[in-house]
């Protein structure tokens, strides 16, 4: 149940919002300025807006078909393809997130999610938990100014000199696709990652790949990539190919069938490329590069796709497997290969036999670490890793140790602590988002002044701020941002129609606690980042699916508890299957009555499952 705001201030300490309500008059001028603004370039904006959202649209459903199949985009996949994902690798790589990306560890442990019904519906806001920065309330306090509080972006734009910034807001209006490299700006690149489901952490991150051809991949094997047939990288090799380019090491974790492989054997490509071939005086040193792969027939996938890649560089590539012939194996690697892919319990036997030495292999790939601990390989890994050159006292050079995995258990963060130096993590998924976290409430509204009576409701349940309304039309943001400040709450708003500086100020006003509801759309949330949202309604369903998971994941992150509130009606019948499927997957939900009955959430659309 709900607390009583007056608990959950006092709860807050000071990070309570400071309630005001604004007078008539004020609402009045407030309103005029909006209309003004509102007005100016409307139309050229919109058609603007509509642009970019076509090209967005295109470019991910592009994504979904010619990228490898079972890419873990989700904001691309299919209504029938919601459905198939196991549960249980949701909740697995959410864990991971939480421990390997961001999720400040005095808060990870705070994760308090309970199976009892009765506390299901409740918002577990801790006061230790409370994250306000008594420095940001000071400054909130001393910004605040009167009249314009609750101004979606004016302050910020007088403050940041009006002028410049209505140029500046016509460059970054412009979606990433539209800007040519050297305009991505770092909120660009947030947006880009946020697209493809990428989160990274690790220091300093080189921006991802946007195409094949804006990397700086070796001619030949971008030849080679375009002889395949892969026409776009795919969420894990646009980001773990550039990390591997600037040879750091790496932990990749996306779900099989993502094109991993391809991930890093380019970058590793692109290291042997610059090295001799072996020859008869260096042969018997051993490869260049190692890949590790737990099974048999994973080591010859990887084989496979690695010779598609070498063919004009005239690397040779060995595998030595179990099951197969040792002396054929010895035979092949006693003529030299530079890239050895191996299980690792034949390499073992192999170095143990003095067949094979590892003495001038500066770079290493872990595959699919976690079924080799599986599969109790640590002693086989152990001894290998003790037979690569060790650091660059002992060879010209520091070793590149990449590390992939599906799954993040401890054994395998041990591998990687032990073996594995300040390395770059990369992590594919659901476009950054905790939404396992997230207690989503499904209500059937029928009719425009139900709607907004039900929307005053469920902001009035006591959440803390801040709090989203989502709307999918600038024009619906504004209208619903005019009638929410009528009922009092303090409302900014954010759509695309506004300047980046005024987008900013509407962010900064939320998280300084000025306001206390943004009221936006999709496209003017993209690339936001405001923490601690305690509720995220749906004013209306989004016109594509993938957008809720979007929408939704705004709150619940960090392993906080977030609820989401999505008022549906019969004219989203289309979303409504994938809905109920996605409301049943996750632990903190329940699939209400009227959903899991009504009829057309029986079974995915027609056109879908025709597809
Ligand atoms: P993972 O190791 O993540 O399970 P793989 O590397 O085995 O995935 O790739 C899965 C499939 O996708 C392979 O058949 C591979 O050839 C294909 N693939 C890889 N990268 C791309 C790409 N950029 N575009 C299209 N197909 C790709
Ligand atoms: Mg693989």
């Amino acid at each position: 149940m709900p607390r009583s705001v007056s608990e959950l201030l006092a709860q807050q300490g000071g990070a309570a919002p400071k309630l005001r309500f604004v007078s008539k008059k004020e609402r009045e001028a407030h309103r005029d300025k909006e209309k003004q603004a509102e007005a100016a370039a409307e139309a050229e904006r919109l058609q603007r807006t509509k642009d970019a959202r076509r090209a967005w649209e295109g470019q991910a459903a592009a994504t979904s078909t010619s990228e490898a199949a079972g890419a873990p985009n989700k904001r691309a996949a299919t209504p029938s393809e919601q459905d198939t994902p196991e549960p249980s690798d949701d909740g697995g790589s959410d864990a991971i997130r939480q421990r390997y990306l961001g999720a400040r560890p005095d808060r990870a442990r705070k994760v308090r999610r309970s199976n009892d019904p009765a506390k299901r519906f409740q918002f577990e806001w801790d006061q230790t938990e409370d994250t306000t920065d008594p420095h940001q309330l000071a400054l909130a306090e001393s910004v605040q100014t009167p009249v314009l509080a609750g101004r979606a972006g004016l302050e910020g734009s007088e403050r940041h000199g009006g002028r410049r910034s209505v140029l500046k807001s016509t460059l970054d209006e412009k979606h990433w696709t539209e800007k040519p490299l050297s305009e991505m700006k770092e909120r660009d690149w947030r947006i880009f990652r946020e697209d493809y489901g990428i989160a990274v952490k690790g220091g300093a991150i080189p921006p991802p790949l946007r195409s094949w051809r804006e990397s700086s991949i070796p001619a030949p094997v971008l030849d080679a990539i375009a002889e395949i047939g892969y026409k776009e990288p795919s969420p894990v090799q646009r980001q773990a190919i550039p990390i591997g380019l600037e040879r750091r090491d790496l932990i990749g974790i996306a779900e099989t069938g993502s094109g991993k492989t391809a991930s890093f054997v380019i970058p590793m490509l692109a290291y042997v490329a610059e090295l001799p071939r072996l020859d008869e005086a260096n042969a018997h040193l051993g490869p260049y590069a190692l890949i590790l792969s737990p099974t048999r027939e994973l080591a010859q996938q990887i084989e496979a796709e690695a010779r598609k890649l070498v063919t004009r560089l005239g690397i040779s590539v060995v595998s030595v497997v179990g099951g197969r012939d040792i002396t054929e194996q010895a035979f092949h690697l006693q003529r030299g290969a530079e890239i050895v892919i191996a299980t690792p319990g034949r390499l073992k036997d192999l170095l143990e036999q003095r067949i094979v030495m590892l003495g001038q292999c500066h770079y290493l790939v872990m595959d699919e670490a976690d079924r080799m601990v599986d599969m109790n390989y640590e002693a086989e890994l152990d001894y290998i890793l003790s037979n690569l050159p060790r650091d660059a006292t002992e060879s010209r050079e520091r070793r590149v140790t990449m590390l992939y995995s599906a799954t993040m258990p401890p054994y395998v963060e041990k591998i990687a602590r032990t073996y594995l130096t300040r390395p770059a993590t990369v992590l594919i998924g659901n476009a950054g988002q905790a939404v396992g976290t997230v207690d989503q409430q499904v209500e059937f509204v029928a009719g425009e002044e139900k709607r907004k009576a039900r929307l005053l409701a469920v902001l009035d349940s006591g959440l803390p701020p801040p709090m989203i309304v989502f709307v999918n039309q600038k024009s619906t943001a504004d209208q619903i941002g005019r009638e929410l400040r009528r009922a009092g709450w303090r409302v900014a708003v954010l759509h695309s129609g506004l300047s980046q500086t005024q987008r900013e100020a509407s962010i900064a006003s939320l998280r300084e606690g000025r306001n206390e509801v943004l009221c936006c759309t999709d496209i003017g949330a993209r690339g936001i980042d405001l923490p601690d949202v305690s509720l995220v309604v749906n004013y209306q369903f989004p016109t594509n699916f993938p957008s809720y998971i979007h929408r939704i994941g705004r709150t619940g992150r960090a392993g906080k508890a977030g609820r989401a509130v999505t008022f549906v009606d019969d004219d989203d019948a289309e979303h409504l299957f994938a809905l109920k499927q996605e409301v049943a997957k996750s632990p903190v939900s329940k699939v209400p009555m009227e959903l899991a009955r009504h009829p057309a959430a029986q079974a995915p659309p027609a056109a879908a499952r025709g597809a």
